[in-house]
Formats: C-alpha cells, sequence, structure tokens
C-alpha cells in the first residue's frame, strides 16, 4: 500500500513537471481575481510574461496598468461586464513588460458567482507575440505582393480542380477589369471573356494541360468587363500536393498589351524599313542600269562629233564640247559606283580564302600610274589569308589605298602601311597614310554615298569609294572605322573573318 502510495505520488509529481514545462512552452499562464478580498493570484508564466519578480506582489490596478495605454479603457470594461453581466471575454491586447518591451497578449477571463453576486474571476493569459508578429509579417508581405501585382499588371490565381475550387489574387480581377471580388472566380468566369477567335483553342490548351497534370504558358487575347481589349500571358504549373491537402493548379497572369502593342508596332517599322530600302536598292538598280544606255548614245555622238566635225568648231565651241565631254564621262563614273553599290547589296557574296598578298598584287596593278605618278610607298608585311569574296577586297583595298594616295599633302611623299593582327576567329586590319587628315566632325559623314569634303577642282572624285568599303566591310560581319588628325595622316580601320 505504501508502496503504492509513493508510486502514485511520483506519478503526480512527474505529471505536476509536465503540465508546468507545457504551460512554460506555450507561454500559458493562469491568473484568479478574489473579489471579496480584492486579492490577485497569478501563475509563475504570467509573472514571467509581464517580467515581474514572483515576489513581487500585485492587485488589480496593477495588472491593468501593465495594458499599453491603448488597451486599458478595453480591459477594465470586459472585467466590469464580467462582474455584472456574467460575460466572458477573450481577447488579443498589448501589454508593455516591466522593462518596457511590448507584448501582444491573449487574455480569457470569466467570473464566477456565489448567490448571484460575482466573488472570483479568473481566467488564462498567453503571450502571443510570436503569432502577432507573423500574423504582421504575413499582411506585410501580402500587401507587399499586392503592391507588385498592381506595378506589373499580374494577377495570380490558384485552382483546385478537383472540387472546381478557385481563388484569384485582387490583381487577377484587376487584370480581367473587374472589382476585387466582383464576380466568382471560375474557369467559365475566366473563359468568358476570352476573344472569341482564341477561346477555343486556349480552353483546349488549359484543359489538354490539366488532364495530363502538365504545366503551360499561352498568350491570348481578351475582351475586359470593361470592353478594353488586352493580350494576356498566361502561365499555370500544377502543384502536387505532398500533404493531406488537395493537388491545384497554381498560376500567374499578366497583362502584356503594351509591350505587344509596342512589338508590334516595331515589326510593322521594321518591315516598311525593309520595304522601302529594298525599293530604294531596285531604285538605284534600275535607274543606274537605264541610264547608261542614254548615255552611251550620248558619248557615242559626241565622239562622232568630235571626229567629223571638230575643224568646223570655233574655240569658244571647242570649250563647250571639251566641257559636254568631261560631264559625261564624270556621270558615267557615278552611274558605275552606283551600280556597283546596289550590286552589293543583291548580288551574293563569295565565302572563298583569298590570300590577301594576291589582292594587293593586283591593287598595285590597277593602281600603278597614280602610284608612279606620286611615288607612294606602300607597305606591308607578309598578308594573311581571309575568309570572303576577293572582288570585294580588291575593291576595298584598292578605294582605301587609292585615297591615301589621292588625298596627299602637297610636297609630301605618301606613304601607305598595311597593319594587321589577329583577334581570336578574325583578324585586325589598319591602313594608314600620312595625307591631309580628316577633321573629327566628318568622322562619320564620309561613309555616306555622295558626301565629299572637297570640291572635284581640288580632289577627284564621285564620293562613293568609302561607301563601297563600309558596305563590303558590313557585308563580311564588321564595322570600318576612322582615326585622324588633320595634317598628320588617317587610318581605317576593320575586321575580317580569319582564313581556314
Ligand atoms: P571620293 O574619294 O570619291 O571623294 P570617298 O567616299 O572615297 O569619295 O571619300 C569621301 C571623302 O572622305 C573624300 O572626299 C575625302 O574628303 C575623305 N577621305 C577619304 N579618304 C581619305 C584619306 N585617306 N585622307 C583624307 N581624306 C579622306
Amino acid at each position: 500500500m505504501k508502496e503504492y502510495l509513493q508510486d502514485t505520488n511520483l506519478g503526480l509529481e512527474n505529471l505536476n513537471d509536465l503540465y508546468n514545462d507545457t504551460m512554460q512552452a506555450v507561454r500559458l499562464g493562469y491568473w484568479q481575481l478574489d473579489i471579496v478580498n480584492n486579492k490577485l493570484f497569478w501563475s509563475p508564466v504570467v509573472y514571467e510574461i509581464h517580467e515581474v519578480d514572483p515576489s513581487e506582489e500585485v492587485d488589480v490596478e496593477k495588472a491593468i496598468k501593465f495594458y499599453h495605454r491603448d488597451f486599458q479603457d478595453l480591459i477594465s470594461e470586459a472585467l466590469n461586464k464580467a462582474i455584472n453581466d456574467g460575460e466572458p471575454w477573450d481577447l488579443e491586447l498589448k501589454i508593455v513588460t516591466k522593462t518596457g518591451v511590448p507584448l501582444w497578449v491573449r487574455a480569457i477571463g470569466k467570473a464566477e458567482f456565489e448567490n448571484g453576486k460575482a466573488v472570483r474571476l479568473r481566467g488564462l493569459f498567453q503571450d502571443i507575440d510570436w503569432l502577432k508578429t507573423r500574423e504582421q509579417e504575413l499582411l506585410e508581405s501580402q500587401s507587399a505582393l499586392k503592391e507588385a501585382e498592381d506595378m506589373a499588371q499580374l494577377g495570380n490565381w490558384k485552382w483546385y480542380v478537383e472540387s472546381d475550387k478557385h481563388f484569384w489574387s485582387e490583381g487577377r480581377f484587376k487584370v480581367l477589369g473587374y472589382d476585387a471580388d466582383e464576380v466568382a472566380p471560375s474557369f467559365e468566369a475566366a473563359m468568358e471573356l476570352v476573344h472569341v477567335e482564341d477561346r477555343s483553342w486556349v480552353e483546349e490548351k488549359v484543359r489538354t494541360a490539366i488532364v495530363n497534370k502538365e504545366s503551360y504558358e499561352i498568350t491570348y487575347r481578351i475582351i475586359t468587363s470593361k470592353g478594353e481589349l488586352k493580350v494576356l500571358v498566361d502561365k499555370g504549373d500544377f502543384v502536387e500536393s505532398l500533404t493531406y491537402k488537395a493537388s491545384y493548379y497554381f498560376g500567374i497572369v499578366r497583362d502584356i498589351t503594351k509591350d505587344h502593342l509596342r512589338e508590334q508596332k516595331l515589326q510593322e517599322s521594321l518591315k516598311s524599313l525593309e520595304r522601302s530600302n529594298r525599293e530604294l536598292k531596285d531604285f538605284a538598280y534600275v535607274a543606274s542600269h537605264d541610264l547608261q544606255e542614254p548615255l552611251r548614245g550620248i558619248t557615242s555622238y559626241l565622239q562622232l562629233l568630235e571626229m567629223g566635225y571638230a575643224n568646223l568648231f570655233d574655240d569658244e565651241a571647242k570649250m563647250y564640247m571639251d566641257s559636254i565631254i568631261n560631264a559625261s564621262t564624270r556621270m558615267k563614273k557615278l552611274i558605275n559606283d552606283l551600280l556597283t553599290i546596289s550590286r552589293l547589296d543583291t548580288a551574293n557574296r563569295q565565302a572563298e580564302q583569298v590570300d590577301l598578298n594576291e589582292v594587293l598584287s593586283i591593287v598595285k596593278a590597277n593602281l600603278e600610274m597614280s602610284i608612279n605618278e606620286s611615288g607612294a610607298e606602300i607597305s606591308y608585311a607578309e598578308l594573311p589569308v581571309v575568309t570572303g569574296d576577293e572582288s570585294r577586297m580588291v575593291r576595298l583595298f584598292q578605294n582605301l589605298i587609292g585615297n591615301a594616295i589621292k588625298f596627299r599633302r602637297a610636297g609630301v611623299v605618301p606613304k601607305v602601311e598595311i597593319e594587321w593582327e589577329q583577334v581570336g576567329q578574325k583578324v585586325g586590319f589598319k591602313v594608314s597614310d600620312n595625307g591631309i587628315g580628316i577633321k573629327p566632325d566628318y568622322f562619320d559623314r564620309i561613309f555616306t554615298i555622295f558626301q565629299r569634303l572637297h570640291t572635284r577642282e581640288e580632289y577627284e572624285g564621285t564620293g562613293v569609294g568609302l561607301a563601297i568599303c563600309k558596305k563590303i566591310v558590313e557585308s563580311h560581319g564588321s564595322r570600318i572605322k576612322v582615326e585622324s588628325e588633320v595634317g598628320k595622316g588617317s587610318s581605317f580601320l576593320f575586321e575580317l573573318d580569319k582564313g581556314k
């Protein structure tokens, strides 16, 4: 018997410890107020929550003062109602602990009556600050999400397919042109707004994805409840539930109308640019090609005139004649340059292995006259092989070297140097001269067709050479640029593909 009692005592002690530990862990205490003797009892956890030493005496006034100023009336009223009307309370309130820490608590209480008179109040008191903080954080992140959705014209949705329950965020309602909760969220409600031309494929796509538990992303048009046309991107992901909860689809819907319109406009202007470019090229080709014929007529009759009737001309007429011949020769050159340029656009470029040493031999032979006349020195080390179109390479180097000689300084022997260096799969070239140089203001202009910086009397030319060089370099996937100092010389830099 004695042993049994001892065992039971031990059991009770254990139970008591367990109870105290639990209360401690969940920060839950109890209290009691003897109304008749005005004596207040707090359990250890209540003391702990208030950060008050358990040896300290407490009374109702003191206890109420622990509540935050904004909550003192509320708790006093609750006590009065309990005492007078027998109404229990269960409130979430804020206290300020003895060390000044604000804390959310849950206060529960009720009155006990004897002979119709309240004699005792008792209740529970729990620290719920962590819960409140979480709740607050959740609210904050929800409002941040809402704001983000607003800014990005986004909405999110959830669809518990089995129970056909839908949840739409405020953003989703807004994207569809609704106020929050204006309609009951459903697949049908969303489908109803889809543009008639898109509706059947959208529905089909979503239903198929759902059957296969697949993710999907679709772009379609809607007419919002306010009659506005919008383009949406809708993305749905199947979320397999790992808990007892049902699986669902989670989706994001985004209003991309503005991007879409921008893209559409861009495509349209690109298309019209392409069209006008093509028309311009065709025009340049046809014009220059067809102009050749009458010009040929003019020059041959001029030659006949000169041969057969030259003796009939006086000096003035001879001068006119010379001017006409000059003008037509110049026109012939212009037409040829124009044809060359438009052919660069239309003809296919070859991708041959081109030995630039050979190219330079051809160029030097073509420029033999001006090289000899000017005494120009052209220097370069062994040149590499590049991948490109040989005739275009000849034209490129010939135009650059030709210009370097043409735009020489008076009294200075023209020196042209070709340097190169391999950069990965490309070879960088620099064609430099010691000529008159170019003002930086004109660095862009000189590559434009028919743009010249000098009169024909100073330097002859048509203003097409560098435009051709630019086209050739660009048709080989690179860019050309100039570096120059007036009175010192110029360098033209560009890259070509390394040979294999
Ligand atoms: P063109 O040589 O028929 O005038 P280009 O298109 O070859 O036409 O050159 C355009 C203009 O750029 C030239 O008129 C000239 O003013 C300038 N330019 C070209 N190359 C050089 C150079 N090496 N040195 C100085 N100026 C140059």
